[in-house]
């Protein structure tokens, strides 16, 4: 079973600004797609670090679909890092997406679920924890350090804040939906032509 490598709240790390040959590899992570071309998973991005893509080439696990410019030698030979890669043997998506922070807040279009604002962020249990409330996409909504200080300990009946919206778990389709609102800004150009290629055509 492949997996994309863990990041931190399934983001990769921030690509630094090098461009062309001179970028470090570690800035050159391969976009994966799974056998059919599409990505391996959106959330998280399935992304690979150099040394794992260059790996699946040589264990001829992955084909390479595009190149960055930078090149890594070894005594033997010299290759130019992978930037997107596909799997040769299609893997099943997952069908329901990762319970991760940064999907709760995608999931909520990152606004408090109590008052709309956009800024200083964290996660409110409606039901809170000191009594009895779980980690689980139905008792966890997006609130606002502010809503979520003013709401403490408290039932949302008790103090009457209630979210915007009922939590449930989303389906992959709708994170797909606000992911496009959302524009992650550390892609490398050659990863567009694989993200989001299914979605519809406006009219
Ligand atoms: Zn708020």
């Amino acid at each position: 079973m492949l997996l994309a490598s863990e990041t931190l709240d399934g983001l990769p790390a921030p690509v630094p600004l090098a461009t062309g040959a001179a970028r470090s590899p570690e800035s050159c992570p391969a976009l994966v797609l799974n056998a059919d071309f599409r990505p391996l998973s959106y959330f998280p991005l399935s992304v690979w670090s150099w040394q794992d893509a260059i790996k699946a080439v040589f264990q001829d696990r992955v084909n390479i679909v595009s190149e960055y410019d930078r090149v890594v030698r070894s005594p033997t030979c010299a290759m130019r890092l992978p930037s997107v890669i596909s799997l040769k043997t299609f893997v099943k998506p997952a069908r329901q997406p990762a319970f991760t922070r940064f999907n709760v807040f995608l999931r909520d279009r990152f606004r408090c679920q109590y008052c709309g604002a956009s800024q200083d962020l964290t996660f409110d249990h409606l039901i809170p924890r000191s009594r009895g409330g779980r980690t689980t996409w139905t008792n966890v909504v997006t609130a606002c350090s502010p809503c979520n200080l003013k709401k403490g300990g408290h039932l949302p009946s008790q103090c009457g804040m209630t979210p915007a919206r009922r939590p449930m778990q989303p389906t992959v389709q709708e994170l797909h939906n606000n992911g496009r609102l959302f524009p992650q800004n550390y892609l490398h150009e050659s990863w567009q032509d694989y993200l989001y290629w299914d979605s519809e055509l406006e009219p």
